[in-house]
């Protein structure tokens, strides 16, 4: 492969599109790479977001500022980096330019797009409507607001309950309807319920609805049998191969005819890439990933790297990689060390993921970890587990230490300390029309203010 050209400075420039779990190992590897380089960081927001914690900011238990952290504070400590808060509407890639809607052009001899995935609703009537996702920080806070509005609405008007307002449906039975489904079976069974004394919490329910016939897909049977077994026995009312077939502001069906009132329908079925994918003129594949080779570039544009969610890499065994934080982090930092390789004048070398293992949280004292060599651990150990990963992985000793607070608070008082209303913009999807034109979902009390 030909040596690239340089920068004006002499340092070739490297841009980074998205400033999440792969963008932030990009930049991360790229300062400390040799010959140097010049990376410029792009990220829409002024904050990285832990997203394996959102369900927490949606249940009250965790605070924004605990499971986000300002981008240039991470970024400040890296050389020759610099970051710009900036939405990217497109890629010039015969010129190697990005461009952005603020108006800015980046040009750039290498490019690295990590700009995640959103939610796809797979065209279910209803969904894009009438569901909350649970992708973003406005996500969690709308959830949260709604889920809490409805408790007062029903609290001054019993008849309400009857109607769906105490009634929480979560479609999805991966890893994050679960761990959403148990943690507000705990938020209502062991927070509201003090909250609300004259309401009958027994009315509340969390429907847990997956298409499958088990929860936990990419788990082992015993796993998916715990997950089940706890959630049961905690009561939630899980639903076995039971898919949505509609949704409206009042209710939702399933393809059986069941109708389920509802006012809060949560949406963890599926992520289909960010749509600036759909935008590129680039090869995609299943869930609008980029296709990209071995070495994680596009084919025919080896200046273009393409990681984390928004990537089609191959798995090795004819699948692709799973959208989740291990992957997105390793192909950053392989992209970054193939980008060395090549401005040594060296071949790249194919991505291999080095499998770590997969955990899930069910609830208090309950989850499963698997690892790779076949270990598997259930219940309080399992939890223990995936609490000490989970705060390891947070950005920022002051984020830790609060979480950490947090979790032990609520573990000895059974309190949610962030159970408060704020009222932000009605959702607006990735690529969906402007605010305006998406409408709360009703009975939910919102106004929209602020963001
Ligand atoms: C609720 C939830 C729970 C999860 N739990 C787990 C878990 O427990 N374990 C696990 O391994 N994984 C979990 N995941 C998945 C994991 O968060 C993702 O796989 C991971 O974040 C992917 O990293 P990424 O960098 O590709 O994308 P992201 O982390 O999503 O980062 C993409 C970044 O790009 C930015 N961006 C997007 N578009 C643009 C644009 N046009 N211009 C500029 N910037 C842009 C975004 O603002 C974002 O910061 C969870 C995901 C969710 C939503």
């Amino acid at each position: 492969m030909r040596k690239p050209r340089r920068s004006r400075n002499g340092s070739p420039h490297v841009v980074v599109v998205g400033g999440g779990f792969a963008g932030l190992a990009a930049v991360k590897t790229l300062a400390k790479i040799k010959p140097p380089v010049r990376a410029t960081l792009l990220e829409q927001h002024n904050y990285h977001l832990f997203q394996p914690l959102l369900y927490q900011l949606a249940t009250g238990l965790v605070q924004p500022a605990d499971i986000a952290h300002p981008v240039r504070g991470i970024v400040r400590r890296y050389r020759r980096t610099s970051v710009r808060m900036a939405t990217v509407s497109g890629v010039d890639l015969d010129a190697k330019q990005v461009l952005t809607e603020e108006g800015g052009a980046f040009g750039y001899d290498y490019l690295i797009l990590a700009a995640g995935a959103t939610t796809a609703t797979f065209g279910i009537p209803g969904v894009e409507e009438h569901s909350f996702p649970l992708k973003s920080m406005p996500d969690a806070l709308r959830l949260r607001a709604h889920l809490l509005g409805q408790f007062e609405l029903a609290e001054n008007d019993p008849n309400e309950i009857d109607k769906g307002a105490l009634t929480v449906v979560v479609v999805g039975g991966g890893p994050t309807g679960v761990e959403m489904a148990g943690a507000l079976h705990e938020l209502f069974k062991h927070v509201l319920v003090h909250d609300f004394p004259e309401l009958d919490i027994n009315q509340a329910k969390v429907v847990l609805l997956e298409a499958m016939d088990h929860l936990l897909a990419p788990f082992h049977p015993s796993s998916r049998r715990h997950a089940l077994d706890i959630l049961a026995k905690r009561g939630v009312e899980v639903r076995l191969g039971q898919a949505l077939d509609r949704a409206t502001p009042d209710e939702v069906v399933l393809k059986d005819g069941t109708v389920i009132p509802t006012r809060t329908l949560i949406w963890g079925a599926g992520v289909r890439a960010h749509p600036l994918a759909d935008i590129l003129g680039l090869e995609q594949t299943r869930g609008g990933r980029i296709v990209v080779g071995e070495d994680l570039s596009v084919p025919g544009r080896p200046e273009v790297f393409v990681v984390g969610d928004l990537a089609g890499a191959p798995d090795g065994k004819g699948g692709l990689q799973p959208q989740v934080a291990q992957p997105a982090i390793q192909e950053a930092r392989h992209a970054a060390q193939n980008i060395e390789l090549t401005l040594k004048g060296e071949p790249r070398t194919g991505f291999v993921y080095k499998d770590k293992g997969t955990m899930a949280t069910i609830g208090r004292n309950a989850a499963v970890t698997e690892l790779p060599n076949g270990a598997r651990f259930k219940g309080a150990l399992a939890w223990y587990m995936w609490l000490a990963l989970h705060l390891a992985y947070i950005i920022g000793f002051r984020s830790r230490v609060a979480v950490l607070v947090n979790w032990i608070w609520s573990y000895l008082t059974y309190d949610r300390h962030a159970r408060i209303i704020v009222a932000v913009e009605p959702a607006r999807r990735a690529g969906a029309a402007p605010p305006a034109a998406a409408p709360s979902p009703a009975g939910s009390g919102e106004r929209p203010v602020l963001s």
